[in-house]
């Protein structure tokens, strides 16, 4: 295990080359870390991501997540450490990058980010010309035997049907619904399995009354069964469609994926910590809130619950390759905004104007990478301090890594 909480660490720190052996205990020592990971998570998100990253590589050999930030760009040139003032945090230079927003902790918050904000500024335009946005939830039934892909194959496939026939085309006609922004996220349940579902953003041509709402959310739910029905799929009346009026802080809802509440995460795994210590084994109940994301999956993984490494590398293999947010045709134009960016050039984006505090050869690279301190690193390079960075650097015995002198920088 890398990139470890740092209580976790084995000491002293490791050469390039050197692997970390695998933590192995007993089940009072696996829930002691499963605490310790959840308070780390809190406190050092940015740590906290990169070791999520690192489980996600263990568990998914061969993807691109097993290279990100880990391997660089030009193999010939140092890896960066860049400061950028704007925001006075640090990221790292000449480094690939997956843009896998199922399958890596670190590139996921980053798209995530950027698309709510995108979503957040449509929908300001949006209302701001008078019209309105609906959020709608399009879910199914499902059970614990069901495996995720069968799930996600009847959503995906009944919810393009359902625009697709006449009377989908007839609900967004009668209701002005000029375009569609749909969130694809899921979560896991002891009781009742992979609870996959759509979150989608009506932009409508008008103003809706409650009323007005209510019957749209009645011919969606009576649609969306009739079509669920030709795949031998269910919803009840209720739970299937759910219809809300939206406001702006409905971006933050529908972009969510990789920004879990950490309070909320921490409570969670607090829970399944709680299930560790009756069970001595594998998930056996449902946390207190819900199912848990897979980001939550990928966090007890990491604390060597082998079930939960499971669902997620189930998780990973099924979404891979599925979009996250998807854009209805001609609604960005309507909105007159540029083309989409991709997942991989969101997560390839730098900050343009960041400076240059030190350069790492690949012998100091792979002994930050044996410590699992790419998140400790940033940390200590995250106000610009160089004196800082500098004290970091030495207590992992690099003594000679270049280091930008202050009043060096551009
Ligand atoms: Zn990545």
């Amino acid at each position: 295990m890398t990139d470890s909480p740092s209580n976790l660490k084995i000491s002293p720190p490791k050469t390039a080359g050197e692997e970390l052996s695998p933590l192995l205990g007993s089940t009072c020592e696996i829930t002691r870390r499963f605490t310790d990971f959840a308070d780390f998570w809190q406190k050092e998100p940015v740590s906290a991501r990169f070791a999520l990253q690192s489980q996600s590589r263990h568990l998914l050999a061969g993807q691109r997540v097993g290279n990100c930030l880990r391997l660089r760009t030009d193999r010939t040139a140092p890896v960066d450490v860049l400061h950028a003032p704007a925001v006075n945090k640090a990221h790292f230079g000449n480094l690939q990058t997956c843009g896998s927003v199922w399958m890596c902790p670190v590139c996921a918050a980053k798209i995530a980010t950027r698309r709510r904000e995108e979503l957040g500024e449509v929908v300001s335009i949006w209302q701001g010309r008078g019209y309105s946005v609906l959020l709608a939830t399009f879910t199914l039934q499902h059970t614990i035997d069901e495996l995720c892909i069968d799930v996600l194959n009847g959503l995906c496939k009944s919810f393009s049907e359902f625009w697709e026939c006449r009377r989908g085309r007839k609900i967004k006609k009668d209701y002005r619904i000029a375009g569609r922004v749909r969130g694809l996220e899921t979560t896991y349940t002891r009781e009742n399995g992979w609870h996959i579902h759509f979150h989608v953003l009506f932009f409508v041509q008008g103003v809706l009354p409650a009323s007005g709402v209510e019957r749209l959310r009645s011919e969606c739910s009576e649609h969306w069964q009739a079509v669920l029905s030709l795949h031998n799929r269910y919803a009840d009346s209720i739970h299937g469609v759910d219809l809300k009026d939206a406001n702006r802080d409905i971006a933050e809802y529908v972009a969510k994926h990789g920004e879990e509440d950490m309070a909320e995460a921490v409570e969670k795994i607090r829970t399944w910590t709680e299930a560790h210590e009756v069970t001595m084994g594998p998930i056996k109940r449902q946390t207190k809130r819900g199912g848990v994301t897979p980001m939550q999956l990928l966090a007890m993984a990491l604390c060597e619950d082998e079930g939960a490494g499971r669902l997620f590398t189930e998780y990973a293999y099924c979404f891979k390759g599925k979009s996250h947010l998807h854009w209805s045709k001609g609604l960005r134009k309507l909105l007159g905004m540029s083309a989409e960016l991709s997942d991989e050039e969101i997560a390839a984006r730098q900050d343009e104007k960041a400076c240059l505090l030190a350069r790492l050869e690949n012998r100091d690279w792979k002994i930050i990478l044996a410590n699992g301190a790419r998140g400790e690193l940033l940390a200590a390079a995250a106000g610009g301090d160089t004196a800082k960075l500098k004290a970091f650097f030495l207590s992992l015995g690099l003594e000679f890594v270049w280091i930008n002198a202050p009043g060096q920088e551009d």
